[in-house]
């Protein structure tokens, strides 16, 4: 390992209370390297990783973000590699005794007069893009559909200019579950809830089986929110359901022609709408990471931060999640809380997924996996710390439960794991209408169903991925953008994208990662 020559050796220290700073320089630091203020290294220590700013004798408290992120679990002196190998994790906060809007600040100036073209949609919702979703009830119809859907695009979607895509909505889900157990309710609800997303455009055509559990009538009305007129959807009659096992179909291709002819009739529609001028407020935006290191927390989520906090300001919906990833923050999410009652959700989540996890003998520390580790980051509390930043500065208006849809705007915990597909899916179930991910290892992320944003923590990472990350935040760490100048960038690629002026990334590739529903209930 050598530096560069003309690099400079950078250390970045998050909060003047750390014991720990981590390395910037791309490829790492070598040995013996002198660093500004005398430090030298006892050891090589690889991009992103932290070194003792401090002798840390056994038992030490290790601090990153001004917060106890780990336990020296030996010497570490001055100039050491801190690592995973040499630390031990903090347990868990209790749920108890948390602070409860002691940090609530006054609202943030509005921000006003940013607009964007969105597609409006009958129950005031809007949309990013004109989309013709086919929901399914089950497994079973996976390959019927995409068969159906292949000959849509290429015979039928040239047809309608005006329609981005046809999407087939399949999923793993529908039978073979124990249906009427109480943790069906969450994949039902969500299958329900992702076929009213902003951006279908408020018609349902649905695929069913016939014998399946997950019968139509449930998909449609899971609880008291029936799929119809002014709830997501144009008018009663623009939900279809074409049922495989009918009498009327005699062989694979009358099936394929009922779906044609269906998704014909929905491509019409759907074709007259036009953008119109929205306000930015009605941008439903979900964040998550993916693949972090320690440059998530330093680079690409405080700038998603700052963005989230200018969406707040022009009165649109942020909604952040991966439980797992605030778990170890939730006292600085309970003092955000607006109100008592958000502060109870918050823990009600939390402590729900506690008990998931317990179940399956596992805690929050499951998280973590071994990229993290090699990008530096040692524990799931460190990466906690990273992850909330997503989050910005505001009073946290709201919370909803996996596979819930929002009700409110403003800034929202959407309580999901932390699972990149299964938190993304439970985001479009919330309505979400355009997605921000963050990574520092790198993925190659996508949906169909919404634009995913793509944002690179290092700018190794956006030079060798340069066709698949849309923003580089690695230039907050090497001093050539502020924070403030990445999350403003951000904002106005956000109005951009949403307006349909510009495609991201993962769309000019047609990168899709399936739909994974959360389901905690049992299957037969
Ligand atoms: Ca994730």
């Amino acid at each position: 390992m050598q530096l560069a020559a003309g690099q400079a050796p950078v250390l970045i220290q998050i909060h003047p209370q750390d014991n720990v700073a981590i390395v910037a320089n791309d490829g790492g630091l070598p040995a013996g390297t002198a660093l500004p203020d005398g430090l030298t290294l006892a050891e090589a220590v690889p991009q992103g990783h932290k070194v003792a700013l401090r002798d840390l004798a056994q038992g030490d408290a290790v601090r990153r973000y001004n917060v106890v992120v780990g336990y020296a679990a030996q010497a570490l002196p001055r100039g050491s590699w801190v690592n995973e190998r040499v630390t031990t994790m903090p347990a868990a906060r209790t749920l108890q005794d948390l602070p409860v809007g002691t940090r609530r600040i006054a609202p943030l100036p509005p921000l006003e007069g940013y607009t964007f073209q969105g597609y409006r949609n009958a129950d005031g919702t809007v949309g990013t893009r004109n989309i013709l979703a086919i929901s399914t009830t089950v497994q079973c119809v996976q390959g019927v559909v995409e068969h159906a859907v292949a000959r849509i695009r290429r015979e039928l979607l040239p047809r309608y200019p005006n329609v981005d895509q046809v999407v087939g909505l399949e999923h793993t889900y529908g039978c073979g579950v124990a249906i009427d157990a109480p943790g069906a309710a969450i994949p039902v609800r969500t299958l329900h809830n992702i076929a009213r997303n902003p951006n279908f455009g408020g018609a349902t055509m649905v695929v069913s089986l016939g014998c399946e559990k997950l019968q139509p009538e449930r998909l449609l009305a899971p609880g008291a929110i029936p799929i119809r007129a002014g709830q997501g959807m144009a008018g009663e009659g623009d939900v279809d359901t074409i049922v495989l096992q009918d009498d009327e179909h005699v062989g694979f291709e009358s099936m394929i022609d009922n779906i044609m002819r269906t998704a014909e009739r929905h491509l019409e529609k759907l074709n007259q709408r036009r953008r119109e001028t929205c306000s930015a407020s009605e941008l439903v935006v979900g964040v998550q990471c993916g693949g972090s290191d320690a440059f998530s927390g330093v680079t690409a989520n405080p700038a998603v931060g700052f963005a989230a906090d200018l969406l707040v300001r022009a009165g649109a919906t942020v909604m952040f999640s991966e439980n797992t990833e605030v778990r170890d923050g939730i006292d600085q999410l309970t003092a955000r809380a607006a109100t008592p009652e958000v502060a109870d959700a918050l823990v009600r989540e939390m402590a729900w997924y506690d008990d998931y996890l317990q179940r399956g003998h596992a805690d929050r520390s499951a998280n973590t996996s071994p990229g993290n580790k090699k990008g530096g980051l040692s524990n799931i509390v460190e990466k906690a710390m990273g992850s909330i930043v997503k989050s910005g500065s505001s009073n946290i208006d709201g919370v909803l439960s996996p596979g819930d849809r929002l009700t409110r705007k403003g800034l929202i915990f959407a309580a999901t794991p932390a699972s990149d597909f299964i938190c993304g899916t439970l985001q479009l179930a919330a309505g979400m209408n355009l997605h921000i991910f963050t990574t520092g290892r790198g993925t190659p992320y996508g949906l169909a169903q919404v634009p995913v944003i793509k944002v690179a923590t290092r700018s190794d990472l956006a030079r060798r991925w340069h066709d698949l990350m849309d923003v580089d935040a690695g230039r907050i760490a090497t001093g050539q953008a502020s924070i403030e100048d990445v999350g403003w960038e951000l904002f106005r690629l956000m109005l951009d994208v949403a307006s349909g002026r510009r495609q991201t990334c993962a769309e000019k590739l047609k990168l899709h990662n399936a739909l994974a529903l959360f389901n905690p209930g049992p299957v037969t």
